[in-house]
C-alpha cells in the first residue's frame, strides 16, 4: 500500500470502536464489502448528505431533487447500455488464486511511475532551491522523461485495448510489464475476463412468471427516466439540474478497500441538462464548483486533484475525476463526465417516448445534453474520517487521539458533563441537554474522570464539552471546551446555544 498501511488500518479500527462503521452481519463472520453504519456513522453520513443537497439543490435555482426507486424497468438497463457494457476486465492469479482487477493492476504500475517522477522532481527541487525551474526540469530531465513518457505509454494502451475489447492485449501488458500478484508476488496469470457488475434479482412470486430485474448500479437512470416528468411539473428551463442521493449496488470483483469500494453503497448524483454545443462550457463550470466544494470543508487542498480520463465510458465525451489522497494513495471520489445526449436519447430509442426540450429561445425541439457530477457518500464518508484522524503529542509529551471533523458534519455537536455525579450538578446538566436539543444533536455523560471523558469525546470526533461544576450553581456559567484547540472557556448557560450555532453555519461553510 502507497501512503501509509498503518494509518489505514488505526482508521478502520477507530470508525468500529467509537460506533461509526461495522462490518455487515458481524455475528456470522461478516459479508465481504458489505458494511452498517453505526450511531456516530449514521449521524455523520446524513449530515454530509446534507452538506451536499443544501450545495446543490438549495443553493441553485435550477436545481430540483428527485428520490426514484431502486428498482426500474428492466429495459432501462439494455438503454442506458449497462446490460452489454458495465463490465470490468477480471484476471486472476493462478497460485494464489486471487482475483483482480486487470485495469487496476496496470493504472497501479502506472501510478508507481508518476511516483518516481515526483520523487526525482522533488529531489531537484531541494537541490536547486530558488532557481529551480520545475517546467523545465519536467520536459529535459531525461529520467524524469523516461518515467512520465512510459506511464503515459502503458495508460494509452490500456484504453486502447480496452476499448477495441482486445483482452488479449491487456494480459500480453500485464505480462510484458511483469506485473505481479501485489500480495503473494506470483506472476502465474489466467487470460482476463469480462464481468458484469449488476446484481439481479426476480419480481413475481412463481419462478415461471417471475420476471428478471437488476438492483440500480447507479442512480442517474432514475433521474433520465423522469426528465420530462421533472421538466414538465417543475416548469423547469434549460439549462436545469436533477439532484439525487441513494443506494447502488455493484458486484465488485475486488473489494478490500473498507468503505471506499463496496458492494451497496450510495451515490449522490446531479445530472445538469443543457443546450447541445454548450456542454463543455458546463463540463467545466461543474468542475470547478465540486471542486470548491471539496475544499470548503478543509482537508486540505493539496489532498485533492483531477485526473482526465484515458479511456472514456461508452456515453461521454469527456470525463474526470476528482481523486483524493485516502491512506492508500490518490484514489477516485467523485466523477465529472460530460454525457453528450446518449441517456436520453437510448431511452427515446427504446421506449418509443419523446424525451425532449422546446427551446423558446430557439424556437426548436431538443433533445438536451447532459453534465453529470457523482460522488460516492461513502467514500466522502471515508475521505473525512481518514484525514480528520489524528495522534497529537501535547507539551507535556503524552500524546491525544482526536477525530478533528469538519463541526459542520460532526455527529455529535456537544457533550454535557457534570463534573461530579452529585451536588445536583447531574440535574443542571440535564437541563441544558433539554434546551440545546431542540438545534443540535447533544449527549449526556458522566462516567470516569472529566479528563478521560474530554479525551473520548476528542477521539469520537464531538466539538465542544460542556462542563457543569459547583461554580455553575452559583453564577450559572459553564465551561466550553474546545476539541481541535483543547481551549477552555467560561461562559453563561444562556450563550452555549448561539456558541454552538456559529461554528455551524452553512453560510459560512459553504460560501
Ligand atoms: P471506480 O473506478 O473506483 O470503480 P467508477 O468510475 O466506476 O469508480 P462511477 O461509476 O463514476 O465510479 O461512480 C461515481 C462515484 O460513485 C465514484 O466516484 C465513487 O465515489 C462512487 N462509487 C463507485 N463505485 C463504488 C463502490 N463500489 N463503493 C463505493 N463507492 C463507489
Amino acid at each position: 500500500m502507497a501512503k501509509n498501511e498503518d494509518q489505514f488500518k488505526k482508521v478502520i479500527s477507530h470508525a468500529k470502536e467509537y460506533g461509526y462503521i461495522f462490518g455487515s452481519s458481524e455475528i456470522y463472520d461478516g459479508l465481504s464489502a458489505v458494511y452498517d453504519y453505526a450511531q456516530n456513522g449514521v449521524e455523520l453520513k446524513k449530515n454530509i448528505r446534507e452538506y451536499w443537497w443544501r450545495s446543490m439543490v438549495y443553493m441553485h435555482q435550477n436545481i430540483v431533487g428527485i428520490d426514484a426507486a431502486i428498482l426500474m424497468h428492466p429495459t432501462t438497463w439494455k438503454a442506458s447500455g449497462h446490460v452489454d457494457a458495465f463490465n470490468d476486465p477480471l484476471i486472476d492469479n493462478k497460485d494464489s488464486k486471487k482475483r483482480y482487477r486487470a485495469d487496476v493492476l496496470i493504472e497501479d504500475y502506472a501510478e508507481k511511475l508518476n511516483i518516481k517522477a515526483k520523487k526525482e522532481i522533488a529531489k531537484a527541487r531541494k537541490r536547486f532551491g530558488d532557481a529551480f525551474d520545475e517546467e523545465q526540469y519536467v520536459t529535459t530531465n531525461p529520467r524524469v522523461v523516461k518515467y512520465l513518457k512510459e506511464q503515459k505509454d502503458v495508460l494509452e494502451r490500456m484504453a486502447r485495448s480496452l476499448e477495441t475489447e482486445n483482452l488479449a492485449d491487456v494480459k500480453a501488458l500485464i505480462e510484458e510489464l511483469g506485473i505481479a500478484d501485489p500480495d503473494t508476488g506470483s506472476k502465474n496469470w489466467t487470460e482476463v475476463r469480462q464481468f458484469n457488475l449488476m446484481f439481479g434479482t426476480k419480481l413475481g412470486a412463481s419462478a415461471e412468471s417471475a420476471t428478471d430485474l437488476y438492483l440500480r448500479p447507479e442512480t442517474a437512470q432514475g433521474i433520465f427516466v423522469n426528465f420530462l416528468n421533472v421538466q414538465k411539473t417543475g416548469r423547469m428551463k434549460i439549462p436545469f439540474g436533477i439532484a439525487q442521493t441513494g443506494k447502488a449496488f455493484r458486484n465488485e470483483i475486488v473489494a478490500r478497500q473498507f468503505i471506499f469500494r463496496m458492494r451497496e453503497f450510495e451515490q449522490m448524483e446531479m445530472q445538469f441538462f443543457v443546450r447541445p454545443g454548450e456542454e463543455m462550457k458546463w463540463y467545466e463550470y461543474w468542475k470547478e464548483t465540486r471542486l470548491k466544494w471539496h475544499l470548503s470543508l478543509g482537508l486540505g487542498e493539496e489532498n485533492y486533484r483531477f485526473h482526465d480520463h484515458e479511456k472514456l465510458a461508452h456515453y461521454a465525451n469527456a470525463a474526470t475525476d476528482i481523486e483524493f489522497n485516502f491512506p492508500f494513495g490518490f484514489k477516485e471520489l467523485e466523477g465529472i463526465h460530460s454525457r453528450t445526449d446518449f441517456d436520453l436519447k437510448a431511452h427515446e430509442e427504446y421506449s418509443g417516448k419523446k424525451l425532449q426540450f422546446f427551446d423558446p429561445e430557439m424556437n426548436e425541439s431538443y433533445v438536451p445534453y447532459v453534465v453529470e457530477t457523482s460522488i460516492g457518500l461513502d467514500r466522502m464518508f471515508l475521505a473525512i474520517l481518514s484525514n480528520s484522524l489524528q495522534e497529537e503529542t501535547l507539551e507535556d509529551g503524552s500524546t491525544r487521539t482526536v477525530l478533528k471533523l469538519p463541526n459542520i458534519v460532526a455527529p455529535v455537536k456537544a457533550a454535557v458533563l457534570p463534573l461530579v455525579k452529585k451536588d445536583g450538578l447531574q440535574e443542571i446538566a440535564q437541563d441544558i441537554i433539554e434546551t440545546l436539543k431542540w438545534d443540535h444533536n447533544v449527549i449526556y455523560d458522566e462516567k470516569d474522570a472529566v479528563g478521560r471523558r474530554y479525551r473520548r469525546q476528542d477521539a469520537a470526533g464531538t466539538p465542544f464539552c460542556i462542563t457543569v461544576d459547583h461554580q455553575t450553581k452559583e453564577d450559572q456559567t459553564v465551561t466550553i471546551r474546545y476539541r481541535d484547540t483543547m481551549k477552555q472557556e467560561r461562559i453563561s448557560i444562556s450563550e452555549i446555544s448561539e456558541k454552538i450555532k456559529q461554528s455551524l453555519s452553512y453560510k459560512e461553510w459553504l460560501a
